[in-house]
């Protein structure tokens, strides 16, 4: 079973191919085109691509494609991209409208090129429907929660990879069946051991943190849109509600200029004033820069702050994992995020965290009542697997 997995940016098209047949999940073919101005040609060139790779001999081939789709009213999980589902994309596009209008255009133009090809979305907000209400609600009138400001939570295709991957690691095969099942028993399978709590730390250009209890999230960091939670590259992070508007009059700059500055000129971009990537920022920390250190202390503070949360509100944790370009591969960031937690059984080991780049490893001390490890995301091949359960639990 061929399954593609297509990302869509609005002048970006990336795409994975993987064969899902059995018990398989091999990646077939992997590329990409940036600064797309004819999205049918990319297309077009996409399947050449495959073709020319022989990773197919044509499109018939394909079981499905699938996409890591953002949000949409009152749809969320995995499903079939019809056109109610387009629509209800099309109804929350204000709420991401980085992503929606991309999307929505480029899921309309595979359905015109392959109409009998199944296309399958699933959702960044899906890991969270099962969240405790309590978790994912404002403080706001009834009014506006109709109009969908609520906490929604995203990255859910790389937290839920998290969850499975680090119940596997541990030995906990009943709890990644648990995860694995989420979508199609909304959490309901039962786990036969203790539960398994775990902090999945999404660190990236964009970043987010997740409470994760027997493979069903409790909440994340990032909430009614992805601009929220711990500084990211250029965008603020968490933030007053009264800012917006005192910002407006303080600097005398319309709200379309504050949310620009917010989205562009912000984050780990902003608190240094040098670079949005966290590698120029760390070195120039190192060499004194001193609003460079400020701004990675206020990454890490901002860590702990959801770390600390969620640690409290699943009473302790078995495991903290790392993931993500910055996770994956920053052991100081890893270091200065554990410092000093070892009252809550949070104990690295400073030599094989050090040493740990972008694999699977384990990183705490013998001594650490907390598993804390590294595990690289793989976000699309969680929206292959949802693709395929999809096809297999409900053909049409
Ligand atoms: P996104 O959230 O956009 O998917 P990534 O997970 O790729 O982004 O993370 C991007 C950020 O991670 C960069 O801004 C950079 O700070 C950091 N990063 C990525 N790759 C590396 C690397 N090899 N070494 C150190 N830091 C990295």
């Amino acid at each position: 079973m061929k399954i593609l997995v297509a990302n869509i940016g609005s002048t970006s098209l990336k795409w994975r191919l993987f064969d899902c047949s059995n018990n398989a999940e091999r990646l077939l073919h992997k590329g990409g085109f940036e600064s797309v101005t004819d999205y049918p040609k990319a297309i077009e060139d996409c399947l050449a691509q495959l073709r020319d790779a022989k990773a197919i001999a044509s499109e018939s081939e394909l079981a499905a494609v699938g996409f890591k789709t953002v949000i949409a009213k009152n749809v969320t999980g995995c499903v079939r991209l019809d056109d109610k589902v387009l629509a209800a994309m099309e109804a929350y596009k204000g709420l991401a409208p980085a992503h929606n209008p991309a999307y929505i255009t480029g899921i309309r133009l595979f359905a015109q090129r392959m109409p009998s090809v199944p296309l399958i979305g699933l959702f960044e907000t899906a890991f969270y429907q099962f969240a405790p209400e309590a978790m994912m609600r404002y403080a706001v009138p009834d009014s506006w929660f109709a109009a969908g400001i609520r906490r929604w939570g995203f990255h859910g295709a790389s937290h839920k990879f998290i969850a499975e991957r680090s119940a596997e690691l541990l030995g906990r095969q009943d709890v990644a069946a648990r995860a694995r099942q989420l979508y199609l028993d909304g959490g309901k399978s039962p786990v036969k051991g203790a539960p398994l709590r775990t902090i999945s730390c999404h660190l990236g250009g964009t970043s987010s943190i997740t409470g994760i209890l027997s493979g069903v999230a409790i909440g994340c960091s990032l909430g009614m849109s992805p601009q929220s939670g711990l500084p990211h590259n250029n965008r603020v992070g968490d933030l007053d509600s009264e800012a917006l508007p005192y910002a407006t009059k303080a600097l005398g700059i319309t709200i379309e200029e504050a949310q620009r500055q917010l989205t562009k000129e912000s984050g780990l971009k902003g608190l240094s004033g040098l670079s949005n990537d966290i590698r120029e920022i760390l070195t120039a920390a190192e060499n004194g820069n001193a609003r460079a250190r400020l701004a990675i202390d206020v990454y890490v503070a901002n860590a702990r702050h959801w770390i600390g949360s969620y640690f409290l509100e699943l009473n302790g944790i078995d495991t903290l994992v790392f993931t993500a370009g910055i996770g994956e591969n920053r052991a100081d960031i890893r270091a200065a995020i554990c410092a000093n937690l070892d009252h809550l059984g949070i104990i690295l080991d400073a030599e094989k965290n050090k040493a740990t780049r972008a694999v699977e490893a384990v990183i705490s001390a013998e001594n650490s009542r907390v598993k804390i490890m590294v595990i690289p995301t793989n976000e699309e091949l969680v929206v292959a697997r949802e693709t395929k359960r999809l096809l297999e639990n409900s053909p049409k």
